[in-house]
């Protein structure tokens, strides 16, 4: 399912004196198959835009559509599309409530399927918590208060791909981890890309995270989407980056460092790629031990 808005816009609480304009005419493509990530600013619209995709925002102005999905048409089938874009929030793990993991990742499944039989519904929960990497009989029967935070995180996530959506959307999936957390969540995210949901969409304030693991990316500021590209070309204009006060993978300042030097490097901007193109010009130049 192919995800096209065009002039999204969105105001919390019109016509109050509180009134806040959240996008101001969001254009932006994702195409199947994509693990995007959406950057920016807090406050630049990141959240709002997502929670369009799975119309948990109506849509007010402009056009979305989400595969055959037309978020504009009253009729729009919502239930459907929910179970289809399966949307992972912030700290999902708040969220958990039922007594046990296993009742908590099935409670996602029956407000979609209402007439699944038990079984297989068990069956199904079965799989999803085996597909974050959970050992169901260990887990299933316990309390989420029991797991660690990583675990908790992830049988939240459970909770989400257990309809199988075609789309999956996590809004800061790495944030509050330790470092081995994170990556571990991103590896995590990459086995459900290939093995389960055709797309997924991450938000994310953390450029390394963005240039290691997204194929295409967009900027958000101030409610519009000022670049949407792959990594590679969006972190080439880290001044513009920087002017709109964001931050730049730990690559693209070693690389802003290096250009003052006179010495350009043509990377894009994930660590393996950097350390290989430096170490192959530094070779070139009779640096170190070269063999
Ligand atoms: P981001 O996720 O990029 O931090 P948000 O989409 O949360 O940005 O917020 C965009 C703008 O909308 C901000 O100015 C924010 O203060 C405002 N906003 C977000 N949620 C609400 C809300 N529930 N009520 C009123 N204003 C909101
Ligand atoms: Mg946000």
């Amino acid at each position: 399912m192919r995800i096209v808005a065009k002039d999204l816009t969105y105001t919390y609480n019109p016509k109050s004196p509180f009134a806040s304009q959240a996008l101001k005419g969001v254009d932006i493509v994702i195409e199947e198959g994509e693990f995007f990530g959406i950057i920016g600013h807090t406050g630049s619209g990141k959240s709002t835009f997502v929670q369009h995709l799975n119309a948990l925002i109506k849509l007010t102005g402009g056009s979305l559509t989400v595969g055959d999905y037309d978020l504009s048409d009253k009729k729009c089938k919502f239930l459907e599309l929910r179970s289809k874009v399966g949307m992972v929030f912030q700290y999902p793990e708040y969220q958990l409530f039922a007594e046990t993991v296993e009742k908590d990742v099935m409670f996602g499944l029956k407000n979609f399927h209402k007439g699944m039989a038990e079984e297989e519904m068990k069956a199904a929960v079965k799989e999803a918590i085996g597909r974050v990497d959970l050992d169901y009989e260990d887990v299933k029967d316990k309390s989420p208060f029991e797991l660690s935070g990583g675990q908790r995180r992830r049988v939240a996530i459970a909770g989400v791909i257990v309809t199988r959506p075609e789309i999956l959307i996590l809004d800061e999936p790495a944030a509050g981890l330790d470092p081995l957390g994170k990556k571990e969540i991103m590896q995590l995210l990459h086995a459900i890309h290939g093995s389960w949901c055709k797309t997924v969409v991450i938000v994310s304030h953390d450029m390394d995270e963005i240039a290691e693991n997204c194929t295409r990316a967009a900027v958000f500021s101030e409610g519009k989407v000022v670049m949407e590209d792959t990594p590679a070309e969006i972190f080439k204009r880290s001044d513009e980056l920087i002017s709109l006060g964001l931050d730049i993978p730990v690559t693209a300042k070693c690389a802003r460092v290096m250009k003052e030097r006179g010495i350009e490097i043509d990377t894009d901007f994930t660590c393996d790629d950097f350390i290989a193109k430096t170490l192959a010009l530094w070779k070139g130049q009779g640096g170190g031990n070269a063999q």
